[in-house]
């Protein structure tokens, strides 16, 4: 196992990157104030791993309030957010009860907003169980729910005490989702450490296959560099905004075909390869370095061309992003391969000729 320290102005909190920890109940327990604490799960995690938790617990002398939710993305609402603050309230659960998310993305964003809010404020711990919580959402203190007129509208910025990220808990996660978290694993790559990129060119085959140290490795450097950003920009007022590499174009992707067409991962992925394409119309970085790029994306199983919306429908979608500000497009894309800048005012004929080309 190895222990990441993500030190923020007003917390700090270990990230555990390791196997077998779920079982592991001394990573739980310093974190703990009181001796109770409530699982949030879902109907698919919770007959796999959640009586290995609970049991860990139990025998720690933790009291233990199973709660177990709706799977899928069109369950991250307020009713049931209120199914979490009924079962706490139902057992009486106190200020001091932690509240510990075990689950991929949706059910990490959605405990932690209850912690948020639960009596101003409890305790929460993140146990992610997808590849995509433990390298982007589990880290970094994002929460919310979603709302009809928009993803992750209703939410707050608040920190877990800790995130604890087993390796052994990806071996039951469906191959559409591997990849879609290695898609955000690419995008630390492309944006930051190119010594990585190359790195995962050469890891990709054992990552897919879920060799257990290479995907400690990529979790690890990805939660690095993600605490690295965060730790700049906790409210995302500037450097954050690195991290949305690849999710203007991939967020019009989501809404153009309707969301949960296409995974986020998957559109990330052919969002990262239209970054790319414009990064390299406006002369900043080569063919070969795109076509770099454009490899090691579909080699994690993810889509290197888009759907064709048309161009109306993608400047439309783009404009709804919710990194527009003040009307303009703002824009991720790659000096070079291993750092990205934001960009505004992109000239409207190369990214027209983006989103008539070759990879749409
Ligand atoms: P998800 O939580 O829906 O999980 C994907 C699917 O895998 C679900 O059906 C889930 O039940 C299942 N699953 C989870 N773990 C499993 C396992 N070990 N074995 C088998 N099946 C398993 O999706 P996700 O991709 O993890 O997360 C997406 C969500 O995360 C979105 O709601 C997005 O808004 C949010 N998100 C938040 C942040 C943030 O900073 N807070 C960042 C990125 C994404
Ligand atoms: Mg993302």
């Amino acid at each position: 196992m190895i222990t990441l320290d993500l030190c923020l102005p007003d917390t700090r909190y270990p990230i555990h990157i390791g196997r077998g920890l779920l079982d592991d109940a001394q990573l739980i327990l310093p974190h703990l104030p009181q001796r109770k604490v409530a699982i949030v799960t879902n109907a698919t995690v919770a007959p796999l791993y959640l009586e290995r938790l609970q049991r860990g617990l139990e025998e720690a002398g933790v009291s233990v309030l199973p709660i177990v939710l709706p799977d899928g993305e069109v369950y991250k609402t307020w009713d049931t957010l209120n199914l979490i603050f009924d079962a706490l309230l139902s057992s009486r659960a106190e200020r001091k009860t932690t509240l510990i998310a075990l689950g991929g993305g949706v059910i990490g964003d959605m405990t932690g907003f209850a912690a948020a809010c639960y009596q101003r404020g409890a305790p929460f711990i993140q146990v992610p169980t997808t590849l995509l919580a433990q390298v982007d959402s589990s880290v970094g203190g994002k929460t919310a729910i979603n709302h009809p007129k928009g993803k992750n509208m209703i939410g707050a910025f608040y920190q877990p005490r800790a995130v604890i990220a087993d390796m052994t808990l990806l071996d039951t996660l469906p191959q559409r989702e591997l990849s879609a978290g290695l898609a955000e694993v690419i995008k630390y790559g492309l944006l930051g450490d190119v010594d990585f990129l190359t790195w995962l060119e050469d890891n990709m085959a054992a990552l897919r296959a879920r060799d257990y140290d290479a995907l400690a490795y990529a979790v690890r450097r990805s939660c690095e560099m993600k605490a690295e950003i965060v730790v700049q920009d906790e409210k995302e007022t500037g450097v954050r905004a690195l991290l949305n590499l690849g999710h203007t174009f991939g967020h019009a992707i989501e809404a153009g075909l309707g969301f949960g067409t296409w995974l986020h991962g998957e559109a990330v992925g052919a969002g990262m390869v239209l970054a790319a394409a414009l990064s390299h119309e406006l002369g900043w970085i080569d063919e070969a370095a795109l076509q770099r790029a454009v490899r090691l994306i579909g080699a994690a199983g993810l889509p290197t061309q888009a759907p064709d919306l048309g161009l109306e429908a993608w400047l439309e979608h783009m404009s709804h992003d919710k990194k527009v500000e003040s009307g303009k497009l703002r824009f991720v894309l790659l000096k070079r391969l291993g750092e990205a800048a934001i960009v505004e005012g992109v000239d409207a004929a190369a990214l027209e000729r983006v989103l008539t080309g070759p990879y749409i």
